[in-house]
């Protein structure tokens, strides 16, 4: 029995195999196709979503990681595609190089990460995937190949947000950049003023974004600053971290959604203490350190890219459909941004973004309505879903979103012609 990190889905494959050569993994999906059976490549389990779900073979990856070679000149870093984005910072940091942005946490695999699109923040930075220089595939049919900007690179837009259909990815070569330090500045704002202001604070800042907690009327706002690696550092003090991070951020918070989920009418009250003992210090750190974050509060999540500019009132509906519909909400909405890219199906391809998250602590009932109705206003403002996190949407609705829709399925038809990589997840956002 396998189960995603925020217990949204299970699955019981059929064998579960960890594999450490790329000719074990061969083998396999060559069996598999001969069998008309289906393999699954899974890292984390962090998507929200059955994406990496199946009944047949479930691949492993954790035994393909570690830094594969350096390129120092180019900056370039080889790793196995299952790396967690944790260990990686380790790995390259020896040669002075660092990931050019993160998401909020580092539990994940680097495939895992590109193939569903994980971003970050900051209006000049791309996702993830935007760093992925060159891939190692294994595709449908057995074959290993190299995609990057000199071998099969009409296959390189394709691959990076690959939502795990088009082969088992091997090895990701990252374009790494000279390590940095992140000088920190978080603050509570008033919530009405951050939203007037939206896109001047993304454009003035190298990262910013923004945390609000339903009913109450304050942003919690972050605000990055990139500095040279020598910059002096100035860490939050470890106690300080662990009453911060560990103590009020997850193990008060684990207890107070508790409580809320069975009492729900004290979610204002208890939100409104929330957004007073949080967010309100200054520090400067290495990048990693300042990016990502523990979550040890396991939630359910929905999230929509939106072009930047529709951010600020598709936030102000969010709030008035819990105003107006009386939602008791204890999680906060995550507000952020990213620039535009050119992977096929980014959720950021060719437009600025913003990005709004919507999170209900995982044993909350009844989730899907406010779920639902949060959907509805991101398609609205002409939303596109986080291909990791909850939606509804299929094939028929993704395609007038994504101007290279048909393009990947034709790639997905090259690659997985006998769609050994399918599940029933993939049947519905892509078609059979
Ligand atoms: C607590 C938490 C915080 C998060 N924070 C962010 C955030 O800040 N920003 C953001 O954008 N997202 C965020 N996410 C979402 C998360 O980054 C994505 O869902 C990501 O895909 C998870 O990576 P994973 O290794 O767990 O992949 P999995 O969920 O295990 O797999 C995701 C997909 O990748 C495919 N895949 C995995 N490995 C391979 C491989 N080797 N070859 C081919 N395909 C493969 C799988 O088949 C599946 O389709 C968060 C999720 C959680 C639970």
């Amino acid at each position: 029995m396998w189960r995603t990190w925020g217990r949204t889905e299970l699955a019981t494959p059929e064998r579960i195999l960890a594999p450490s050569h790329a000719s074990e993994i061969q083998d396999l999906v060559r069996e598999a196709a001969e069998r008309g059976s289906t393999v699954k490549p899974i890292g984390a389990g962090h998507s929200f979503t059955a994406i990496g779900v199946t009944e047949g073979v479930q691949l492993r990856t954790d035994r393909l990681h570690g830094l594969m070679s350096v390129d120092r000149d180019r900056r370039l870093a080889t790793l196995g595609a299952g790396t967690r984005l944790a260990e990686v910072p380790r790995l390259i940091g020896y040669y002075g190089l660092a990931m050019e942005n993160l998401g909020d946490i580092d539990r994940q695999t680097i495939a895992g990460a590109i193939s569903t699109g994980t971003h970050g923040t900051g209006s000049r930075f791309g996702g993830l995937a935007t760093q992925v220089a060159a891939v190692q595939l294994i595709t449908g049919t057995g074959e290993l190949i190299t995609i990057s900007a000199t071998e099969n690179p009409e296959l390189l837009d394709a691959v990076r947000v690959g939502l795990g259909a088009l082969g088992v990815l091997v090895s990701v070569t990252l374009r790494c950049v000279p390590a940095f330090t992140l000088a920190a500045t978080e603050r509570p704002e008033p919530l009405a003023a951050v939203l007037d202001a939206f896109e001047q604070r993304c454009d003035a800042a190298d990262h910013f974004e923004f945390y609000w907690f339903p009913h109450t009327t304050t942003a919690l706002t972050k605000t990055n600053t990139r500095l040279p690696s020598d910059a002096g550092l100035a860490p939050l003090k470890r106690g300080q971290r662990f009453i911060d991070d560990t103590l009020v951020s997850n193990e008060l918070y684990r207890a107070l959604c508790a409580v809320q989920s069975g009492m729900p009418a004290i979610t204002p009250m208890i939100n409104r203490t929330a957004d007073k003992i949080t967010g309100n210090r200054s520090f400067t750190d290495v990048s990693h350190r300042v990016f990502t974050t523990r979550r040890t509060v396991r939630f359910k999540e929905l999230e929509y890219a939106v072009p930047r500019t529709a951010v600020p009132d598709a936030l102000r509906a969010v709030g008035q459909l819990i105003k107006d519909r009386d939602l008791r909400i204890s999680f906060p909405v995550e507000v952020r941004s990213a620039a535009a890219d050119q992977l096929w199906l980014s959720t950021a391809h060719d437009r600025l973004s913003g990005y709004i998250a919507v999170h209900r602590y995982h044993r909350d009932r009844d989730t899907q309505a406010y779920f639902d109705a949060v959907e509805e206003i991101m398609l609205d403002h002409d939303g596109r879903p986080h291909w990791g996190k909850l939606h509804t949407l299929t094939a028929d609705q993704l395609r007038p979103k994504y101007r290279h829709f048909d393009d990947f399925l034709a790639v997905r038809d090259r690659l997985d012609p006998h769609r050994v990589f399918a599940n029933p997840h993939l049947d519905r956002v892509l078609g059979p």
